[in-house]
């Protein structure tokens, strides 16, 4: 717990003489000031809790002052429905909840970061009621969250126990939100996480006469229809620009097809595709709420060149194509001045980074991306120094990461320590935005998600290990320091085996196949990471001691899990303990296959080691397909997302096998 929580026994006396009789005030120690705040997410920067009262639900009045906003409206209807009763106007007593933007208490929320968001919640001179204060709606709604979940963690039947707090609260960082994914279902669980972001990928097009046509299809259409009544801010996609081929530009416009160049690269030097652009962004400006659009430059050209006419070949593709982005953003302003544009980066312009942004007029925001870079669970620093520089010199730059342990090859991984870990890096550095990349399906990565919501918010708050309790405290678990106990013992083997890409990383090229790799005696060491890229099988884990330490730490976290009894932990427990039991015997493996060959000595060992990998895949994935469905029901039609590991290990297992059996170590072979 941080030292932010401090106790006012004192006035709680005080409150007492002056609450009225209805409203009865009880004296709060420490544990249970303790207890309240573990119900709420993220951790307030400064609370104080004096005592509670007692409320009976049908006194309770929620009344918003001054001028009307929608956000202000919509965070009075939610405290209303978290109170579950009308106010009774038969009854005689009163309990006052004021909602309030600005005015002389917001005045101390002006000097503190996105005072917009920020709030106070305090209590009303008489004692009979709280008082909330926004520095902008936003921060009014916000206020309006923290009271929700004081409120259902308060219910008691027709009475509803309140602490008396005194909150000032704002967030570390700016823009906290998803992308893509299943996020759009999930708006109102993001808001009530004080997460305020959310794109997606949209068709931008050019139809049959010729004319550009915009269109977010299916769910994705909510971020637009629900995401503003949320504070959530909608940001339409276009898609990376050398992906365009399906949308009709080069069948309307064969002449902007790049010349020479990787299929669906674009001839920037022709003026028509800024037109084009323009076109798109004020057709997404005319949407109700939207009011920037983020356009992702060329992802990956896989070696080959952008257009090759006369002029585009004279420049960096990456900067003709950033330069056509700010055109079309200028020229789309001409007619919508408050438009915002943001670019999101790749692989692609990674090299050309510095340059583009060295050109970017500073509106321009930059999220950064690139597909090994920012989607790993690699501990080590994400943000470049370059970046780093930009931010600290006051340039918007966010990022976009991943939340789950791969993207792509979907495992469990609640670790708190990684999104901890990663969440710290991107404060410090002064970032000012996250989108975060939540998939398959939230339910796959809520943890993780929450986890991100909390310290994008207060960074330096909860520990992992607090945040953990709290976390159980939410969810209702029956003991919250166990399943603590439990991440602690956990997270740091998930993120020892998924930031060494394992598995997943079996799938790459590079550094090659476990099996061929060890009968070619290429096995990399403890701690090496090939081209700074690819760290399979291992390259998070340093030495033999914290190898022998994550066995260790995954049969504990397996104990724990049994205890606990809650499915999902002890299936993801044994996931985590099959593959670091499959790297340990990879590990004692590597020392006993020579020059292809396993000496006679060592046969009895090597059989067994053999063995010991190929079981430690089959338990990860048994436990795979019997972690899946614990996390919610499945979508129809829609095959289990843990197939593809499933699928993998099978092969890994199948190779394996196949290298134990030549050389003589097949057990019962
Ligand atoms: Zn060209």
């Amino acid at each position: 717990m941080t030292g932010t929580l401090r106790l006012w026994l004192a006035s709680c006396f005080l409150m007492a003489s002056i609450a009225s009789a209805a409203v009865r005030t009880e004296r709060m120690d420490e544990n249970t000031s303790r207890d309240w705040v573990r119900h709420l997410v993220p951790l307030p920067k400064q609370i104080e809790l004096a005592g509670q009262v007692l409320v009976p639900a049908d006194q309770i009045v929620v009344v918003a002052e001054g001028e009307s906003h929608a956000l202000v409206s919509q965070a009075v209807k939610e405290l209303v429905e978290a109170i579950g009763a009308e106010h009774s106007s038969a009854a005689a007593e009163k309990f006052t909840v004021k909602l309030r933007v600005g005015g002389p208490l917001a005045e101390r929320l002006t000097v503190l970061p996105h005072a917009d968001q920020a709030y106070t919640i305090g209590r009303e001179e008489d004692g009979n009621g709280l008082l909330l204060v926004g520095g902008g709606p936003r921060g009014v709604y916000y206020a309006a969250k923290t009271l929700q979940q004081f409120i259902r963690a308060g219910r008691k039947g027709d009475t509803i126990a309140l602490p008396a707090a005194n909150i000032v609260d704002w967030p570390d960082m700016e823009d906290r939100g998803l992308w893509g994914g299943d996020s759009y279902n999930h708006l109102r669980w993001m808001s009530d996480r004080k997460l305020n972001y959310d794109e997606q990928i949209a068709h931008n097009g050019v139809d049959a006469n010729k004319r550009p046509v915009i269109n977010l299809g299916g769910g994705k259409r909510k971020i637009i229809d629900e995401g503003p009544t949320y504070g959530i801010n909608p940001v339409p996609v276009v898609l990376h620009l050398e992906q365009l081929s399906g949308s009709g530009l080069f069948d309307a416009y064969p002449e902007l097809r790049g010349k020479d160049g990787r299929a669906g690269s674009i001839c920037y030097s022709n003026p028509l595709f800024v037109n084009i652009l323009a076109e798109w962004l004020l057709l997404w400006r005319a949407e109700p709420g939207v009011r920037e659009v983020d356009v992702w430059m060329a992802e990956n050209l896989q070696g080959e060149k952008g257009c090759q006419c006369d002029d585009c070949r004279r420049e960096d593709r990456n900067v003709l194509e950033a330069r056509a982005i700010v055109a079309a953003w200028r020229k789309a302003r001409e007619t919508q001045p408050d438009l915002g544009i943001r670019i999101l980066t790749s692989e692609e312009t990674e090299k050309s980074n510095p340059r583009i942004f060295s050109e970017l007029p500073t509106e321009v925001k930059i999220w950064y991306y690139h597909s090994l870079w920012t989607y790993n669970a690699s501990e080590k620093p994400m943000i470049r120094p370059y970046l780093a520089e930009l931010a600290a010199r006051g340039r918007w730059v966010g990022v976009c990461p991943n939340l789950c342990a791969n993207v792509g090859t979907w495992h469990p991984f609640t670790c708190p320590q990684f999104v901890h870990y990663r969440i710290n890096e991107f404060v410090d550095k002064k970032l000012s935005g996250f989108i975060g990349y939540a998939v398959p399906r939230l339910a796959h990565v809520r943890f993780n998600t929450e986890a991100a919501a909390e310290w994008l918010w207060n960074a330096k708050g909860r520990s992992p290990r607090e945040f953990a309790i709290s976390y159980a405290v939410r969810e209702g678990y029956a003991e919250p320091k166990l399943f603590a106990d439990w991440v602690e013992a956990h997270g740091p083997v998930a993120w020892d085996i998924y930031g060494s890409d394992f598995p997943a990383g079996h799938q790459r090229d590079f550094p090659g196949k476990l099996a061929i790799l060890l009968r070619e005696g290429k096995v990399p060491n403890l701690g090496e990471e090939l081209w700074e890229v690819y760290p399979l099988p291992w390259g998070d884990i340093k030495t033999p001691e914290q190898l022998a330490d994550d066995v260790a730490r995954a049969d504990r976290a397996v104990k724990i899990a049994e205890q606990m009894q809650i499915p999902q932990y002890l299936h993801e427990s044994r996931v985590t303990q099959g593959y670091i039991k499959a790297l340990e015997a990879l590990w004692t493996l590597k020392a006993l296959v020579r020059n292809g060959m396993v000496s006679a000595s060592d046969k009895l060992k090597a059989t067994e080691a053999f063995a010991a990998y190929a079981a430690g895949l089959e338990q990860a994935r048994t436990a795979l397909a019997d972690w899946e469905p614990t996390v919610g029901p499945a979508e129809e039609g829609v095959p289990p997302w843990v197939n593809k590991p499933r699928k993998l290990l099978e092969t890994m297992i199948e190779e394996m096998n196949a290298l134990a059996r030549d050389l003589g170590c097949m057990a019962g072979g």
